[in-house]
């Protein structure tokens, strides 16, 4: 059998950098050398200075390419790092169109130095076609989706919106942090470029940082490899491994985290203190269809409303299992609170005009048993009813 023909989890840990073909060795050598001995002075080597490559990050830049079936992979130092430098495909002049409710990171870098340098945006509900077709411009030159979106997990539609960038000679952008190669491919939808925050489910277990690109078309791929070495935000070779390391449990990760994300969610929609649950998973989710057709499951992210600000923050202080803290992806459940974490860049009249209100939180789903979560959540949500009843009494 063609290594191609494997499936995604087998592909994992069966790629062509699985043994080293020097020593034999089962895990990818880590090559700290900064330059390369050139032994012709007419011919130089493929490796000559690291910046531009080196065989650590050349291997993650291989495995990533091949899983998301590109041409070629790119490793930077972190997920914005991966996304700045796409964006550095664009030039003074040029418009892109981008998902409302896109990460706090990437809305601050294009609000804030894209709109600097003379690039343009507009933000729209991109699960509305309609809406995204009427804000093309004459100068649009890209557009950039996250799907299912960040916090509120609406789904777009990776092929329409490809089709309708190809028709303008435009390049699609899809951030797949949240999918991973595991349950979505950007490329086989249409896509030229995605981008991933590697420091989430890739690597998986909160103790690195890092971003990735891949491309899959030759012309794009040498354009964002000039762009990689002239902007130089590469990943260091330690962080190269851990991704590596990573990834080879990427899919089983997945997986238990994926089922139990929908047992949580389907207990906390039950739940009187809930107001609203947001998860692709749930069958009364309005981007379901779509879903079931672009990705292989809905991931380990949701998002849920509670009744009030004071009930968050009477649930974070009193939940024991999952970390309170900003990012996602990883081995244990993490809980985050996007108006004041992720998308505490974005200003609170934006925030509010997305649906990300102070009374939302987030949550990663990890490996724990989600019975105990379960568990953990309902006693937080029992201590959330005391505190109402006592402010009641006190009324
Ligand atoms: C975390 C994240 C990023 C940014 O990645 P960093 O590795 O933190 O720079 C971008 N997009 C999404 C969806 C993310 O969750």
């Amino acid at each position: 059998m063609e290594l191609e023909e494997y499936c995604f989890e087998t592909k994992l840990l069966h790629n062509r950098h699985k043994v080293d073909s020097v020593t034999g060795a089962v895990s990818v050598p880590i090559q700290h050398a900064s330059t390369f001995h050139q032994f012709d002075i007419d011919q130089f080597g493929k490796y000559d200075y690291a910046r531009s490559l080196n065989p650590t990050r050349e291997a993650l830049e291989e495995v990533i390419s091949e899983l998301e079936g590109g041409v070629k992979g790119f490793a930077f130092s972190s997920g914005m790092a991966a996304i700045s430098t796409a964006f550095l495909l664009l030039s003074a002049g040029d418009h892109v169109i981008i998902t409302e409710d896109v990460y706090g990171g990437t809305y601050r870098m294009v609000t804030e130095v894209l709109s600097r340098l003379g690039i343009e945006h507009s933000f729209v509900d991109m699960t509305d076609i309609d809406q995204v077709k009427q804000a093309i411009k004459p100068n649009t030159k890209a557009f950039y989706v996250e799907t299912p979106s960040n916090p509120l997990l609406k789904v777009t539609d990776i092929k329409a919106i490809s089709q309708m960038a190809k028709e303008i000679g435009a390049l699609t952008f899809v951030d797949n942090t949240f999918q991973t190669p595991a349950l979505q491919k950007p490329l086989e939808l249409g896509a030229d470029v995605v981008l991933h925050s590697a420091t989430k489910f890739l690597s998986g277990h909160s103790d690195v940082v890092a971003g990735l690109a891949v491309v899959k078309d030759k012309g794009l791929a040498n354009r964002l490899g000039f762009l990689q070495n002239s902007f130089g935000a590469v990943l260091g070779v330690q962080d190269a491994w851990l991704v590596l390391r990573g990834l080879k449990t990427l899919h089983v990760r997945l997986e238990h985290s994926q089922k139990s994300a929908l047992q949580i969610a389907s207990f906390l929609e039950k739940h009187p203190l809930v107001k609203n649950v947001f998860y692709p998973g749930l069958p009364n989710h309005p981007q379901r269809e779509l879903l079931d057709v672009q990705t292989q499951g809905a991931g380990a992210v949701l998002s849920f409303e509670l009744v009030d600000e004071e009930a968050v923050r009477t649930f974070v202080s009193s939940v024991k299992l999952p970390v309170f803290a900003v990012s996602l992806g990883a081995v244990e459940s993490i809980l985050s609170y996007p108006a004041k974490m992720s998308h505490a860049a974005m200003p609170q009249a934006e925030r509010e005009k997305r649906g990300i209100k102070n009374s939302l939180l987030r949550l990663s789903v990890g490996l724990e048993n989600p019975d105990d979560l379960i568990r953990d959540f309902s006693q937080a949500l029992e201590q959330v009813q005391q505190k109402k009843l006592v402010l009641q009494q006190g009324e």
